[in-house]
């Protein structure tokens, strides 16, 4: 008998790939669509991306993936957040926290109390002592939040570092088990209707072909159909963003084992440390106009906690995203449709969100034959763009912040023109304390507070709402809350043992 499902055809088996198929295996109805993947092992794939988002369990629990199995197959450990070294000036360090700084009382937001009661010589402690989650990875402490809202337990959140290729794999087993057609092959011939445009069918190295009706690019940076077939131009935001190359090394383990990752400011560049069971994954995203690839690699290696697992790779990257992410009948996910430097680990959640766009605007079966509604696509794409321009904004505000004096990449980013629309955030949290607060999309505004406060950003003014407040009562709470943090972070056990008793990966149990 005839299929007569929409077909929907994905190139690209890294992470976006597996987590496309994932998806919509799991949300679209198989009596009316079916899904192929095509991979190809002699391209391979990107291999790094290891570190995430809070995002990431809401998209493994829409899966329905069991945690324990996942981290203890992924090698993965906790992630509290991420810790910025040297951002500001040499010897500084804060942490970006996944959770709530305080809380807010009296219809006014927590750092405006603190502020108040800063600038009245009352605020006992500095912003981040206000953090669960900050209080929590300073320790090397990890348990599970507490459900119960009223717990301060319940303030924080968290996320994983993990092996990619072993995501990818699990993903792989776990679709390929729920009706996802895997096909091994390398795509070399695309056919497109010659009146619409639309891609028609892909042709392997092998001959095969492959028809479809919806076609998703995950071919990563190659971007082999979006790129490849349709005049997609490139906004590149190499001016704001100027690293355009990483070394990335695993290493053993050696030092703490951190639930968090981090991110230490270099001449040129950042290094990320990030650690799993078995390793640590280490890397230098660096500028190609500030130092060489050499001195990169001498600075990589001599930063290391323990002896180096391989020799360290290159990768080249332009950060910007393609202009638009779909078109016709052909949608990119991941690498594809445009890449970030991982600052704050956003790719696996740029691709989370894409896939969760996608299923919401999925062709209907109908559409194969009458083509595609444009608004879908439009849709699409505007929330596409919004997504990477705040992230854009978020990791500009890292840079731009420095007060690395004298050193000329710092000094380059600390004098260069910014976007518009992140002059505009720096302006409102300067003058009164303001921080965006998304509903849709990166960051919340913890996140903002805690990357301004710590870069050294101050503002000005604060709500005047705050001064109604008694001020011994506001000084009397913060110390309370940064009280019942401290008995709280105490009383968790080590990031080590957590993982020992819920998660430990067999071959290293
Ligand atoms: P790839 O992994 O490159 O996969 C592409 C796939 O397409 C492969 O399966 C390949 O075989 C296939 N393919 C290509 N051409 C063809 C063809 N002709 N025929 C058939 N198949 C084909 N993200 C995070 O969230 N956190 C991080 O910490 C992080 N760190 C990163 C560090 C660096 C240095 C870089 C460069 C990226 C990092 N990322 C991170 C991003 C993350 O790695 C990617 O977003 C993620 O791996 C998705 O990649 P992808 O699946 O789009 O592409």
């Amino acid at each position: 008998m005839q299929d007569t499902r929409y077909r929907i055809v994905i190139i690209g088996g890294g992470t976006a790939g597996w987590m496309t198929a994932a998806g919509l295996a799991r949300q679209l109805p198989g009596a009316d669509y079916s899904v192929t993947l095509v991979e190809s092992d002699e391209i391979g794939t990107v291999g790094v991306g290891e570190a995430t988002l809070p995002h990431i369990k809401l998209f493994n629990d829409m899966l329905g993936l069991d945690e324990a199995q996942f981290m203890r197959e992924t090698r993965a450990t906790f992630k509290l957040g991420i810790e910025f070294c040297d951002w500001d000036r040499p010897g500084d360090r804060y942490i970006h926290p996944f959770g709530a700084f305080g809380e807010p009382w009296g219809g006014v937001e927590f750092q405006n109390h603190w502020l108040r009661a800063r600038a009245s010589g009352r605020a006992g402690a500095p912003f981040e002592a206000y953090s669960y989650a900050v209080a929590a990875a300073r320790a090397n402490a990890f348990e599970l939040p507490d459900e119960n809202p009223k717990s301060i337990r319940s303030t924080y959140s968290y996320a994983y570092h993990f092996d990619a290729g072993l995501y990818a794999e699990f993903l792989r087993r776990w679709a390929t088990a729920r009706g996802i057609t895997r096909i091994e092959g390398q795509v070399n011939a695309i056919d497109r209707d010659a009146t619409s445009g639309a891609i028609t069918q892909v042709t392997l190295k092998s001959g095969q072909s492959i028809p479809g009706d919806l076609f998703i690019d995950c071919t990563g940076f190659r971007s082999l159909l979006l790129a490849g077939q349709f005049d997609v131009g490139w906004e590149d935001w190499t001016s704001w963003l100027p690293c355009d190359r990483a070394l990335a090394v695993p290493c053993a383990h050696g030092g703490d084992f951190t639930p968090y990752t981090r991110a230490t400011a270099r001449p040129a560049g950042w290094q990320w440390r990030i650690p799993l069971q078995h390793r640590i994954g280490n890397g230098y995203i660096f500028s190609s106009n500030f130092l060489s690839q050499e001195a990169a690699q001498e600075t990589l290696l001599a930063h290391l906690d323990g002896a180096a697992l391989a020799e360290p790779r290159l990768l080249r990257f332009s950060p910007g995203r393609r202009a638009l992410s779909w078109r016709s009948n052909c949608v990119a996910i991941g690498l594809a449709s445009g890449f970030l430097e991982p600052l704050e680990s956003t790719s696996i959640y740029l691709i989370q969100a894409a896939v969760i766009d996608l299923i919401n605007l999925m062709p209907t079966p109908r559409m194969a034959k009458d083509g595609i509604d444009p608004r879908l696509a439009d849709e699409f794409n505007r929330l596409t763009v919004m997504q990477y321009e705040r992230v854009r904004d978020f990791l500009v505000l890292h840079y731009i912040a420095n007060r690395r004096e004298g050193e000329p990449f710092w000094d380059y980013l600390r004098h260069m023109p910014i976007p518009d629309s992140l002059a505009h955030k720096l302006e409102l949290f300067r003058a009164r304390a303001t921080a965006p607060n998304y509903q849709y999309g990166l960051f919340a505004r913890d996140s903002w507070l805690s990357v301004l406060v710590g870069q050294g950003v101050m503002p000005e003014g604060y709500d005047r709402l705050a001064d109604t407040f008694d001020l011994d009562m506001v000084a009397a709470r913060l110390d309370d809350f940064a009280g019942r943090i401290g008995s709280g972070v105490a009383a968790m056990p080590s990031h080590a043992d957590f993982i020992a008793s819920y998660c430990a990966a067999e071959a290293v149990a």
